[in-house]
């Protein structure tokens, strides 16, 4: 029988859930232009299933348009389904941006760096996870047998996104028993975070064709297990000239007056906008001190503990190109599109306040009494989502960015999802949460 091969426009939602809907791809030409239906409500339905309280019900349409730049085709050739997708954007039906799509969100807050500042960014998000097809076993570290193990999901996963048109940098064995991680070149804004949900999806899509395996981004398979993190890298450059603007030689750790107030801004707002960085429950199981996650909006030089780091320069002749910066109090439970807009939503707002350049924190903050550190502007960030989702509400400086629609719609999901967990315990939740995940 000839098969008809199906693709799905895709969007990832507001708990980071990749949904869409598809057609037969030979009518790809007259879909790019009209993409496919969607409905408001569909933002609201939780990472769990259930829907939360919707303010939209079953009223109103939408489009969900596929953007061209982003469609992935992998044929894994053993005579599986092609893979075929694209991303799209949520619109109005006259084509305007619906301001609760996530990938709108962060376009917003793109053009506004670079009409407010005349800056661009670069960035590359670093996956860690766990590949449920290999056995767990102790001292497994970095260990060359853990990379031989997991059999040819690795080979297949790197030559499915060398297919999607990702530039290849690393695959490795984390730490963590199952655990691996994979790397990426750096690439454009909207790109960055547009590879992001391919490198989620393109690792699905090959355990499962590894006898219907799993992969799970889930932040903690267990609550005393190794965290699973989504470190974001980071740069400035100047959009008129493509010149990177992050580093300064006459500065003691190196940092630009420019890429000094953005972090400045990523740091003070940190704990207001984490929920959409560390979006889940069991997020905050993960944050933690002596985990080499992020416990404080703290900012490291090159440490790996805090909330923000200056990465280390490989060739010093070439600082002023690599000197970048990572995120790294972030998970896969956040949608790509909402972590590196809120971190970028943050830093906008402090390069228009015009903030000092941010201090760089010596030693580890849970080492200082709360007086040190409070006088350094460094907190100890949101120890659970509620507490998050309470700041996050009452932040209004981020606001005119994050409309009043897309922070209602995100608090109403989240608070829900939270509802639906909180009979369960924290192995519990772990337990869900890296079945979805
Ligand atoms: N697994 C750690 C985390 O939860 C990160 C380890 C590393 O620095 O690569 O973020
Ligand atoms: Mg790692």
């Amino acid at each position: 029988m000839k098969r008809e091969e199906i693709t799905t426009i895709i969007t990832s939602d507001l708990g980071g859930q990749t949904r869409g809907k598809g057609y037969p791809t030979r009518d790809r030409e007259s879909r790019m232009k009209r993409g496919i239906g969607w409905t408001p409500t569909n933002s609201m339905i939780t990472p769990l299933g259930p829907i939360a309280p919707s303010p939209w019900g079953p009223c109103g349409d939408l489009a969900l348009r596929p953007d061209p730049d982003t469609e992935t085709r992998v044929d894994f050739n053993d005579d599986s389904a092609v893979e075929s997708f694209v991303i799209g954007d949520i619109l109005h039906l006259d084509g305007t941006p619906w301001d609760v799509c996530p990938r709108g969100f962060l376009k917003r807050v793109l053009n506004g760096l670079e009409e407010r500042h005349g800056l661009s960014v670069k960035a590359a998000f670093e996956h860690e996870f766990a590949y449920l097809g290999v056995d767990e076993r102790a001292n497994s570290p970095y260990a060359l047998d853990s990379v031989r193990r997991q059999g040819r999901f690795g080979e297949t996963y790197l030559g499915a996104l060398e297919q999607a048109g990702i530039t290849l940098d690393t695959f490795m064995a984390e730490y963590g028993p199952r655990q691996y991680e994979v790397t990426v070149g750096p690439a454009n804004g909207v790109t960055a975070a547009d590879q992001a949900v391919i490198i989620r999806e393109l690792a699905r899509a090959t355990a499962w064709r590894q006898d219907q395996q799993r992969v799970s981004f889930t932040p903690l398979l267990r609550p005393d297990a190794v965290g699973n993190g989504v470190h974001v890298h980071f740069s400035l450059s100047e959009t008129a000239s493509g010149r990177p603007v992050n580093h300064d030689p006459d500065h003691k750790d190196g940092l630009s007056e420019t890429a000094g107030a953005l972090l400045s801004g990523m740091l003070a707002k940190m704990p207001a906008y984490l929920a959409m960085t560390a979006s889940s429950p069991v997020s905050y199981y993960r944050l933690k001190p002596n985990r080499w996650s992020a416990a404080y909006n703290n900012l490291g030089y090159r440490d790996r503990e805090a909330g923000l780091r200056i990465c280390p320069v490989f060739d010093e002749s070439k600082i002023t190109d690599q000197y970048h910066f990572e995120y790294r109090a972030a998970d896969a439970t956040a949608s790509p599109y909402l972590l590196l807009g809120a971190i970028l939503a943050a830093g906008l707002w402090g390069l228009d306040q015009g903030l000092e350049r941010a201090k760089v924190f010596e030693g580890a903050p849970q080492d200082f009494d709360e007086a040190h550190n409070q006088a350094l502007g460094v907190t100890r960030l949101p120890t659970s989502l509620e507490e998050a989702l309470d700041l996050f509400e009452a932040d209004t400086d981020l606001e005119p960015i994050i409309t009043p629609t897309l922070k209602s719609a995100f608090l109403a999901s989240k608070r829900f999802e939270l509802s639906l967990m909180k009979d369960l315990d924290a192995e519990a939740r772990c337990a869900r949460y890296a079945e979805i995940y």
